[in-house]
Formats: structure tokens, C-alpha cells, sequence
């Protein structure tokens, strides 16, 4: 096996050499295994990061048989949140000859040795809704506008608690409410977007007293959930609720960036005596549309999500593709905002809409995104 993947590295080098020495190694995409190539039917490699979360099962299932559809072979792994898994999960796809890859990532900055490889091997890349960092060796990024989720997140909140009404004007709730704030995992890219968009809607309601961070933690790195586990982000809660809300503060608005994280605070506000008619649930966030979180929202509990529709994700990640495969220059709309540290990469950038109790029917079931049934 690890002669395999040696050989097939040393021989992905030689030909990089030698297009080196063509004066050709400028635009693998346009050059590489687009246009030149017969890609009809070839193999793409597609990972993801995590079956714990439906979002990723939807995106996977649509991103593959999508590429199905027009005839490519895929091999869609999922890594558990294991980095050393994802890596090796990408270097069997390169390995086994795939002709282009399409990665969303645990680590942003962990596969740059695999993109390497990838490039070596004239492999293009598209990072799937996070950013893969640090790396030369992405061609193109399909992802939401992330930094709008966040001022999705963060208005929703707002809405919430009535400190603005549903169109966006000021509402009659003056505060101060006490809120908290959870971000997802520091080592992707997507997580401080979300975060900051959220802070540009939330800080001049702390400046002004409104909000009122009774922990004192603001900052990305104290609010941050590693691997966006929702165990850790109720242990925290916890440990607010001890620490900061013994004196018999209410918590009125938690901001939270994930609909699995929302879940584990909403388990540590239960446990401590939160959802009752007299001690009713704060205004929390979320993110996925995912069906437990869904359901939530009906029952009352979580106050809202946001839907990202992994149909159209996987659409325009197939798009993407198939248009590189063929030699040509896929659709982008942003080329300012998705830096990775050494290049900013031509993006495709999609809509998001704030779900609450008022319009996941229209959005959710009436798109087909979901069935009634699914969420009894
Ligand atoms: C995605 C979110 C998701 C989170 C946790 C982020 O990269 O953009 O949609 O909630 O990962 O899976």
C-alpha cells in the first residue's frame, strides 16, 4: 500500500516536472485534468468531515449522487472528525487515480501535504463549505456567505428577545438582557466568520448596555467549541450557569453558531431548571436546520436556525466540477473575501435564511427540504 502510494506520488511528480519544463505548469486547473483530459466517467474523490451531524450526511449523499448523475464515479468517505483519518483518506483517492477532489475539511491547515501531493499529481481542488487554509493548492471554495450567517445568528438573537422587531426595526425590549456567547471550532475557517459576523451586530448592543455579557466572555477564543462537540459546549454552559448565574441571574439570549451545540446547551439549562412556565427557555440560536433542532423550534425551546440548503451546496459543488473537468472556468461571485493565508480562492458564495417557529414550514417543507414527518 505505502509503495503504491510512493510510486504513484513519484510518478504524479515526474509529470509535474516535466510540464514544469514545458513552461506549462502555471494553470493546472485549465491545463491539467480539465481541458486536455477525457475526464467523462472519471473518479472524484469527495470527503467529509463527520457522520454525527446530519448536515454532513445530506451534503455527502447529494454532492455524490449528483456527480452521479452526469456520470462520474465517486468515493465519498467520512472521517469521524479524525484528522489522520482524513488524510489518509485523501491520500487513497489519489492513490487510487482520482481526477479531482472535493474536501470539506476537519482541520483547515492539516492536508497540506495531501494538497501537494494532489497539485503533484495535477489533481484540482475544491474546498466544500470550509476553507482550506495555508495551502497554494486549492483552485475553488463553494461555500454559504458565512460571514452573514453570523449576522443572521446575531439578528435572530436580537429578534428574540424584542430588541428589534421581525423587520429589522428597532423593537420595544430595551434590556439589559444577559446573554452568552459559543463559537464553533477554532481550527475552521467558517467558525471565526460566523463569530464575527455575529459581533458586528451584537457589539453595539453591548456597547450600549443592552446586552450584557455577564460572564465577561467575548472573546473568539473563550467562546470556541473544538470540533463543534455539543458535549463541550454543555459542559461550558454548565460552568457558566455555576460560575456567573448563582446569584440568581437569568441567562435571556444565548448566541449559538451550531444546532448540535444548541442542543447540548439547552440539555445544561434544563438541568438547571430553565424550560418551565415560570423559567422559560432563553432566545438560542442556531445553525443546519437539522431535524432534532427543528423540532425543538416547534416545541418551543430553541428559538431559531439557519437553513443552509445542502441540495444547492452540492449543486454548485458539482457545477463547479464538472466544469473544471471539462477545461473550463467555473461560476464564482467572490474573489476579495475568502483569503487562506497564501491566496485568496475564487469562491461561490450562496444564501442562507434565519428559521424560526413563523416560517420553517414555508421554508423547510414547503422547498421539499424536509417532510412533515420528519419533523413529528
Ligand atoms: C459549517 C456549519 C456547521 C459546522 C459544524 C461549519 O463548517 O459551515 O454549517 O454547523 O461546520 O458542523
Amino acid at each position: 500500500m505505502k509503495f503504491t502510494r510512493l510510486a504513484s506520488v513519484a510518478t504524479a511528480m515526474t509529470l509535474a516536472v516535466s510540464m514544469a519544463a514545458c513552461g506549462s505548469s502555471e494553470k493546472t486547473v485549465d491545463q491539467g485534468s480539465g481541458s486536455g483530459a477525457d475526464n467523462k466517467g472519471a473518479l472524484i474523490g469527495v470527503t467529509m468531515p463527520t457522520r454525527s451531524s446530519e448536515r454532513w450526511i445530506s451534503d455527502g449523499d447529494n454532492v455524490k449522487k449528483q456527480l452521479e448523475a452526469l456520470g462520474y464515479k465517486v468515493d465519498l468517505q467520512y472521517a469521524e472528525d479524525k484528522i489522520p483519518t482524513q488524510t489518509q483518506q485523501l491520500d487513497n483517492q489519489i492513490t487510487k487515480g482520482a481526477k479531482l477532489l472535493i474536501i470539506a475539511s476537519i482541520d483547515g491547515t492539516a492536508i497540506t501535504t495531501q494538497l501537494e501531493n494532489a497539485k503533484a499529481a495535477n489533481i484540482p481542488v475544491i474546498a466544500y463549505d470550509r476553507l482550506i487554509r495555508n495551502s497554494p493548492n486549492v483552485d475553488y471554495y463553494a461555500t454559504f456567505d458565512n460571514n452573514k450567517v453570523g449576522v443572521q445568528q446575531a439578528t435572530s438573537l436580537l429578534t428574540g428577545l424584542k430588541v428589534l422587531n421581525a423587520d429589522g426595526s428597532e423593537g420595544s425590549a430595551k434590556g439589559p438582557f444577559n446573554i452568552e456567547l459559543f463559537a464553533g471550532s477554532p481550527d475552521d475557517n467558517n467558525a471565526t466568520f460566523f463569530f464575527n459576523g455575529a459581533m458586528s451586530v451584537l457589539q453595539p448592543y453591548i456597547d450600549k448596555k443592552v446586552l450584557t455579557v455577564k460572564s465577561g466572555q467575548t472573546k473568539f477564543e473563550q467562546a470556541a467549541t473544538l470540533r463543534w462537540q455539543p458535549k463541550v459546549a454543555q459542559d461550558r454552559m454548565e460552568n457558566l450557569l455555576t460560575s456567573t448565574y448563582r446569584d440568581g441571574a437569568k441567562v435571556d439570549g444565548v448566541l449559538s453558531p451550531y444546532d448540535g451545540l444548541s442542543i447540548g446547551i439547552l440539555s445544561a439549562l434544563k438541568s438547571n431548571g430553565y424550560g418551565t412556565a415560570a423559567q422559560p427557555y432563553p432566545t438560542v440560536t442556531g445553525q443546519d436546520a437539522e431535524a432534532a433542532s427543528v423540532k425543538s423550534i416547534i416545541r418551543g425551546e430553541q428559538y431559531s436556525t439557519i437553513y443552509k440548503d445542502t441540495r444547492a451546496l452540492a449543486k454548485t459543488t458539482v457545477e463547479m466540477a464538472d466544469a473544471v473537468l471539462k477545461g473550463q472556468t467555473p461560476k464564482t461571485n467572490n474573489t476579495t473575501d475568502y483569503n487562506n493565508g497564501v491566496k485568496v480562492v475564487p469562491s461561490m458564495l450562496l444564501d442562507s435564511v434565519v428559521v424560526d417557529k413563523g416560517n420553517y414550514k414555508k421554508e423547510l417543507v414547503d422547498s421539499g427540504y424536509y417532510t412533515e414527518a420528519d419533523l413529528k
